[in-house]
């Protein structure tokens, strides 16, 4: 495992989804160190001086790859002070700092997954799922809520992986909106996008031998725990229920 290196960055692109919802693509001035999937980093918008304390910043999975070391992406909801400052001051060309790798959410890919994925929770999954390759000797169910279909991020990369990996499928929950009248929810309907909140019950159904698996939960601190309960009140024992703690 790698050792934590602060890097300065440029804000090299930044997607404004909506509701308070952004991408932002950072262009590090070095190669930054080696991460897994799922790991995290701290990002900073104070000015930082190396040789000075480490300055008030949040955790962020990252969302990129890996395999690419000259680019950082993560995905941000404003959820209070701090968040709602990134709003307001992440710019094209804006410097932040980060340091990176941090954290050990990194799913294991020698037993079959559930991936439960609230929000920009997706992030800690999207390295992991774009290395899919078609043979992947487990099989890997992705369920994935946001507020509305518009906010489902990196669907294309979803779908092309769907289309490629015989052992992945996914379902997809949608809070509010018809993603069959959202042209940024691509492939409408298909593989199935459900009215409401990320539900165990209709994954339940779907997934062959459900309470045998591992599950992975990313997202909000209140889906972490709504759901960690009821896995918990299935039998799922809680060596098999791994969170990314949001908090
Ligand atoms: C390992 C890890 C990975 C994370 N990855 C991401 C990520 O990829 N994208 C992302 O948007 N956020 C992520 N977070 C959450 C992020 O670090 C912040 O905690 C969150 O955005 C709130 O920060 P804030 O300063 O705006 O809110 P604060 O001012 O710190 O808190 C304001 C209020 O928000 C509540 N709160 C704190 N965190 C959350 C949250 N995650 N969801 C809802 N309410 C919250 C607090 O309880 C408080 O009441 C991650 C957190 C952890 C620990």
């Amino acid at each position: 495992m790698s050792m934590p290196r602060k890097v300065r960055c440029a804000v090299e692109e930044l997607v404004d989804h909506g509701g308070h919802v952004y991408t932002v693509t950072l262009l590090p001035a070095d190669p930054v160190p080696n991460f897994r999937p799922g790991q995290f980093l701290h990002l900073t918008v104070e000015p930082y001086d190396p040789a000075g304390f480490w300055p008030d910043s949040r955790v962020f999975s990252i969302a990129s790859s890996p395999r690419d070391r000259s680019r950082l992406r993560i995905c941000y909801a404003v959820k209070g002070r701090y968040t709602a400052r990134m709003e307001q001051q992440l710019q094209m060309g804006r410097e932040v700092w980060v340091k990176l790798p941090y954290g050990d959410f990194v799913v294991e890919g020698d037993t079959d997954v559930v991936l439960l994925a609230g929000g920009t929770g997706i992030s800690a999954f999207t390295a992991f799922l774009e290395a899919l390759e078609p043979a992947h000797p487990t099989r890997v169910f992705l369920a994935y809520g946001a507020r509305s279909p518009g906010l489902l991020l990196f669907t294309d990369m979803i779908f092309r992986q769907l289309e490629r990996v015989p052992g992945f499928e996914a379902l997809f929950f949608a809070e509010a909106g018809d993603p069959r009248a959202d042209a940024s929810f691509p492939a409408a309907g298909a593989p199935g996008c459900l009215p409401g909140r990320l539900a165990l019950d209709p994954i339940w159904s779907r997934v062959e031998n459900a309470g045998d698996r591992t599950f992975y939960l990313s997202g909000p601190p209140l889906m972490l725990r709504a759901l960690g309960d009821e896995l918990r009140s299935r039998g799922v024992p809680p060596e098999r229920i791994r969170v990314d703690a949001w908090e």
